[in-house]
């Protein structure tokens, strides 16, 4: 069996944990099968190279951003190759790059256009255990370019789906997906599998397991993943195609505290001014999700969105330089947390959102803005409410006690 091992950054820590992941991999190797290891950087080695480049130079360029960052997982994969190698394994490590790993010219956030995995698979057949470095691939000007945050897991997607793999297995510092972040609400349980929808709005609505784009890349591609720990052998959460599972209503809570509000006040109310803003907004690779616009008062209107914390000196910069929008005021708040419930029952079960919104007013919690997809519902509020949210909303949806078998 062909397994894809993706080992993230508390996993590989230091040399201990490097040596014991070699250990859990000689264990599968001496099974018999065929192995592709995907590794992340070392504990917090890309916040600390952030940190360095932010000293040197607070607007670093992108090239030379990417080309520091992608250091991180080079150390991992040269390292664990001596682990293996010293437990008599037969290992060789690979940058993205050298996997074959092909990416857009979208430094920091590119994504992966094409795998050649000729050279990974030659290795396999010579039955050597391949260990491909995270988060990193080379793009259209040779250059090597990083996938965003958590990118190891997109490579290890996309690995799998290339290989043809039968299982894509992450190994991370919590044993599977919960009903909410355990740290958070006691009662939190590990599902024992989630649908491909569910963990995508999970991810993305910050649960952070998984990164959302390898959810979304193993879905395209019929990707089954695994979540489970790299420090226990038990079973973790499987992620899969939805048909064989039961339609539950709610399956999960997830809090993102990792976003930031603006609001345009007296944005003239003409048709093309929202679509002039977030062209804008696009065109500088911010992401907005959720977006709120108030009726119109004498051809005039407000506009709140959200966007990611970390873009918001962006999005700033972007909208002070459009003076010819005339607004009347800009205002950024960078102390809210969106909440979302999510299930995939949601598609056939009306009432989740009133539910969900009298959760909420029982704990005098104020809903600033308000958000839903066919399988999700979410609320942006107070960031310093938002623990108490998860926690009514797991035991109002009734998450804190074992599904009954249907
Ligand atoms: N090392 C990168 C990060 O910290 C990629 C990853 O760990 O997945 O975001
Ligand atoms: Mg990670």
């Amino acid at each position: 069996m062909l397994l894809v091992k993706k080992f993230g950054g508390t996993s590989v820590a230091d040399a201990e944990c490097i040596r014991r992941v070699a250990q859990r991999v000689r264990e599968d190797a001496d099974a018999g099968h065929s192995i592709v290891v995907v590794v992340s950087a070392m504990g917090k080695t890309t916040d600390r190279l952030i940190s360095l480049a932010q000293e040197v130079n607070g607007d670093p360029h992108d090239r030379e951003y990417d080309q520091l960052l992608s250091t991180g997982e080079q150390i991992t994969i040269s390292l664990l190759a001596m682990a293996l190698h010293a437990l008599g394994v037969e290992a060789v490590s690979m940058t993205g790059p050298q996997a074959g790993i092909k990416t857009d010219d979208s430094h920091t956030k590119a994504k992966i256009t094409a795998i050649e995995p000729e050279r990974v698979q030659e290795n396999l057949n010579d039955g050597k255990v391949v260990i491909v470095a995270g988060f990193q691939g080379l793009n259209p000007s040779s250059d090597v370019a990083t996938l965003g945050r958590g990118g190891s897991d997109l490579t290890a997607v996309a690995m799998a789906a290339a290989l043809k793999a039968e299982r894509c297995q992450i190994f991370t510092d919590v044993d599977g997906v919960y009903t909410a972040d355990p740290r958070v609400v006691g009662p939190a349980r590990k599902q024992t599998m989630v649908s491909f929808d569910e963990m995508l709005e999970l991810a993305s609505m910050g649960a952070k397991v998984l990164q959302s784009r390898s959810v979304e890349f193993a879905k395209k591609y019929g990707v089954e993943l695994e979540v489970l720990s790299s420090f226990e052998h038990k079973p973790g959460t499987l992620v899969k195609e939805v048909s064989d599972m039961e339609d539950v209503l709610v399956r999960g809570v997830a809090a993102d505290k990792n976003q930031a509000k603006v609001t345009l006040r007296g944005v003239k109310d003409t048709p093309g001014i929202a679509a002039r803003i977030f062209t804008a907004v696009a065109q500088a690779g911010v992401n907005v999700d959720v977006i709120v616009q108030n009726v119109s008062d004498h051809g005039e209107t407000d506009i709140s969105f959200t966007v990611p914390r970390e873009d918001i000196k962006r999005v700033r910069e972007l909208l002070t330089a459009m003076s010819e929008l005339e607004l009347r005021e800009i205002q950024y708040d960078d102390s809210i947390a969106k909440v979302s419930l999510v299930g995939v029952g949601m598609r056939s079960h009306t009432g989740v959102a009133s539910e969900m919104f009298k959760a909420l007013s029982e704990n005098q919690i104020n809903i600033q803005m308000i958000s839903t997809s066919e399988i999700r519902v979410s609320v942006v509020i107070n960031e310093g409410l938002a623990d108490t949210a998860c926690r009514a909303l797991h035991t109002a949806f009734g998450l804190d006690a074992e599904p009954t078998a249907s």
